[in-house]
């Protein structure tokens, strides 16, 4: 079979292939890299699933994407060993249910994405005897999601920059007590001054023979991964029937996990409506219902504070999925098809005061223990329902994005109490913590790379 092809969304760069979208992260012309074409799975292939475990039902995923791209058994491998935790599928009400991406080493939903691309590429790496320091600048959370995803790979290195102080202990200790391959550095400034060094560093010609990287959530690498869960929930939670079909809900801020289900659907999975669910940032659902599209600059900081987007980075990716054109500055030079796309999505913004009552009544009505992300999805959800009727016996999968654990301050406000740390994250204020501190200065911080990886 011919590998698939991928493309800029802004038209402007040339074809690649999946290895070299997935090492250059963003095209030349700053646009996406998308499937040239998007492969499909029979329905009998999808009725299999049902038997396969979780990583059998990514390498099938994959494998579709990176035909001529990878060698079977060390696809396997890759899946094998990137997907070794749970995913629980909670009942709510009816045959809603909640499914639970937290279970991951840094207990979110980006572990998913960051695992799978961190083991792709150390696999392509290294068939091209190469190796990459990958530079990411963190305000927290992607840090250590990136951290732990790439902790241990042979041919990688991960330099991660936090601005000091503006990182809880719990994300630190996440970063700083790995080791190995990881070196973290805490820098006297911000995380906009983190950033700052971070781009810099990638635009500096002197160095180009570190083979800077970086693993950004713009990355098709990440998104292929997030199409599997969408698979996984629904070969478990049908009934088997030919005429199954499946109504998702997602918290979404920069449109990735969003994205893999709009992609999921594309494949063939009986999606019958996709809910986007985001919280006051709504630019989303206003772009759905009048077809204008206007960031929110800048943005609210809202309790989902990882939904707390200006515009999201990945809408130029839907956009395109649906037969339109939108650069990176979310301008639109080809209108999509917005009257597909209505058939397809429904979005709805959730405020800051529903966020808090749907966690209160979630708890209260049938023990579920949301944290303010998932709150938004369920919420959205409950809305879809009702406004259109939906029957109770009607299959619904709400996505949990993060631990509630992760968000112990919001969590005893509301519910009054603070909740169970998951295993992953438990023991670590035990741990030995290593990091360099470092001014905000680019000359001191291009020092400090070439002394430690040149
Ligand atoms: C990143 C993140 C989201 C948003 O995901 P997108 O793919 O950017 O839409 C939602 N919830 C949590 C907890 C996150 O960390």
């Amino acid at each position: 079979m011919e590998s698939i092809k991928y493309y800029s969304t802004n038209l402007k760069a040339g074809e690649v292939t999946f290895s070299e979208a997935l090492l250059k992260g963003l095209a030349p012309d700053r646009g996406l890299y998308m499937p040239k074409t998007i492969p499909t799975l029979t329905a009998d292939e999808i009725k299999s699933f049902s038997n396969k475990e979780y990583y059998q039902i990514a390498f099938e995923v994959f494998k579709k994407f990176l035909v001529g791209q990878i060698d079977d058994n060390e696809l396997l491998a890759l899946v094998k060993d990137a997907y070794n935790f749970k995913i629980p599928l909670e009942k709510g009400i009816d045959n809603k249910f909640f499914m639970r991406l937290d279970q991951g080493p840094t207990a979110s939903f980006k572990d998913f994405a960051a695992r799978m691309m961190g083991r792709l590429m150390n696999y392509y790496i290294q068939k091209e005897n190469r190796k990459l320091l990958i530079l990411t600048a963190t305000s927290g959370d992607t840090g250590s999601a990136i951290a732990n995803a790439f902790y241990g790979l042979d041919n990688i290195k991960v330099l991660v920059l936090f601005p000091d102080g503006e990182v809880t202990d719990r994300q630190r200790k996440q970063m700083t007590t790995l080791g190995e391959n990881i070196q973290i550095i805490s820098l006297n400034g911000k995380f906009d001054d983190c950033q700052a060094l971070v781009k810099e560093a990638f635009s500096d010609p002197e160095l180009d023979d570190l083979n800077l990287s970086s693993a950004n959530s713009i990355n098709i690498g990440r998104l292929i991964p997030q199409i599997v869960y969408y698979f996984y929930s629904f070969s478990r939670l049908r009934s088997g029937k030919d005429s199954d079909d499946v109504i998702f809900s997602v918290p979404s801020g920069n449109f990735g996990d969003m994205m893999g289900g709009v992609l999921a659907k594309h494949m063939r999975l009986p999606i019958k409506k996709f809910i986007i669910s985001v919280n006051e940032n709504d630019e989303f659902p206003a772009f759905l219902k009048t077809g204008f599209y206007n960031k929110i600059e800048p943005s609210k900081n809202c309790l989902s504070s990882a939904m707390n987007v200006v515009h999201p980075s990945n809408l130029a990716r839907l956009v395109a999925l649906y037969g339109g054109v939108m650069n990176e500055k979310g301008e639109i030079s080809k209108a999509p098809d917005m009257e597909q796309m209505r058939n397809d999505i429904y979005s709805v913004s959730v405020t800051d005061q529903e966020t808090n009552e749907m966690i209160h009544d979630a708890y209260d009505e049938y023990d579920l223990i949301l944290e303010p992300h998932g709150s938004v999805g369920w919420k959205g959800l409950m809305d879809y329902c009702k406004e259109y009727n939906i029957h109770k016996d009607q299959l619904c999968i709400s996505l949990e994005t993060a631990h509630p654990a992760k968000f112990p301050n919001e969590i005893i406000k509301i519910l009054k109490f603070d909740p169970k740390l998951p295993e992953s994250l438990q023991g670590l204020e035990h741990k030995e913590e290593k990091f360099d501190t470092l001014e905000n200065d680019y000359l001191k911080f291009k020092k400090y790379l070439t002394n430690n990886y040149r």
